[in-house]
Order: structure tokens, then C-alpha cells, then sequence
């Protein structure tokens, strides 16, 4: 059986802890530094306010842990806020995080008349995919090794690159599965 290890300091974690337990994974919440023991097989960064959350991953002693297991390979799930903390850039804010993943992103990227929407959409091959977007941060360009995922309106909205996933929508918020499944299928 799988662990699946979520931070759990903010945000939108147990939605998340759900959706793994569906599949048939073991869970467990990433609180405190001493978390980081325990063994697990993947990680996930969930929605929230990325400032809060790099700001309280600090502050715990988890943020240099985190950022150097993410580094040596540990597959990583990350949504919204989570997608900020892995990006190597973000453009309109002083404060990076891990700066794992090669991407530039802007956060609360689509303004606020459109800054909650919904749109079904791909995720790899999957279609029909339901897309919530909350607050979401907007990638505007990615590194020559990340794949696109998926897109919506020619945004790119969610990427892979090698064991990191990230994307800008909720997948948790829905009842549709596949977004995780696939990240499962592939750890
Ligand atoms: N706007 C949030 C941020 O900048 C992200 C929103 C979300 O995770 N739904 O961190």
C-alpha cells in the first residue's frame, strides 16, 4: 500500500487526504518537522495561500527537508497555492519557495472578475476533466523539460515535469478522481 504524505499546515489538505484514501493509499499529515520521518512514497502541496503556508513550512523546520526530498526525487502533487510553492519563479511576488519546478507563474493571475471559474477540460488524456479555479495563480511560461497537462482557453493550467505535478485548478474539489489516480498510477 501507498503513503501519501499531505501538508497539512493550511489550506485545502483533507479533500485531498479523502481522494487517497479512495484509491486505496495510506495518509498522513505533515504538521511538524518531526513528520518528516515517517516514510511515505508521495507528497502533496494542496490549495491555500501560498505566502501563509512557505511562511509556517519555515517557521516549523520543514521548509529545507521538504524542498531537498522534492529535489532527490519524491513524487509531488501539488494544487493552487502548492503550485506557486514549487515554482522557480513567480513574477509578481518577492517571495519564492522551493523553486523546484521550472515554471514562472503569477499568482492570483486572472484578475478579480475572473478569479473563481469553472471549466471541464483534459488532464493528459483524460477528458472531461471538472476544473475548479479559485484565487488561481496563472503560468505564463514553462521550462523546456515540463510537460503540459492540460490547458484551458490556451493557458496552460496544469504540468508535469518528471516527479513533480502541478496544477493551477482543484481537482480535490470534485467528486472526478482521475487527476489523482493518475499521479497514484504513475509513483
Ligand atoms: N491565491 C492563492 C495564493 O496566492 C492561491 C489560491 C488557491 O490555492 N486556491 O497563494
Amino acid at each position: 500500500m501507498k503513503t501519501i504524505a499531505v501538508v497539512a499546515v493550511q489550506g485545502a489538505f483533507i479533500e485531498h487526504e479523502k481522494i487517497f484514501q479512495q484509491l486505496g493509499c495510506k495518509t498522513i499529515q505533515l504538521r511538524q518537522a518531526s513528520d518528516l520521518c515517517k516514510n511515505f512514497d508521495a507528497l502533496v502541496l494542496p490549495g491555500g495561500e501560498s505566502t501563509v503556508q512557505g511562511k509556517l513550512l519555515r517557521e516549523l523546520g520543514m521548509f529545507d527537508t521538504l524542498k531537498q526530498q522534492i529535489v532527490d526525487g519524491l513524487p509531488v502533487f501539488a494544487t493552487c497555492a502548492g503550485a506557486i510553492l514549487l515554482a522557480k519563479t513567480v513574477a509578481n511576488d518577492q517571495c519564492c519557495h522551493f523553486r523546484t519546478l521550472d515554471i514562472t507563474i503569477n499568482r492570483n493571475g486572472y484578475g478579480r472578475q475572473l478569479s473563481s471559474f469553472y471549466h471541464v477540460g483534459e488532464f493528459g488524456d483524460i477528458t472531461g476533466v471538472p476544473m475548479s479555479f479559485i484565487r488561481a495563480p496563472r503560468i505564463t511560461d514553462v521550462g523546456k523539460d515540463v510537460t503540459v497537462l492540460s490547458r484551458c482557453n490556451g493557458e496552460v493550467t496544469a504540468v508535469r515535469a518528471n516527479t513533480q505535478w502541478a496544477m493551477t485548478f482543484h481537482p480535490e474539489l470534485s467528486a472526478d478522481i482521475r487527476c489523482h489516480e493518475l499521479f497514484w498510477q504513475n509513483i
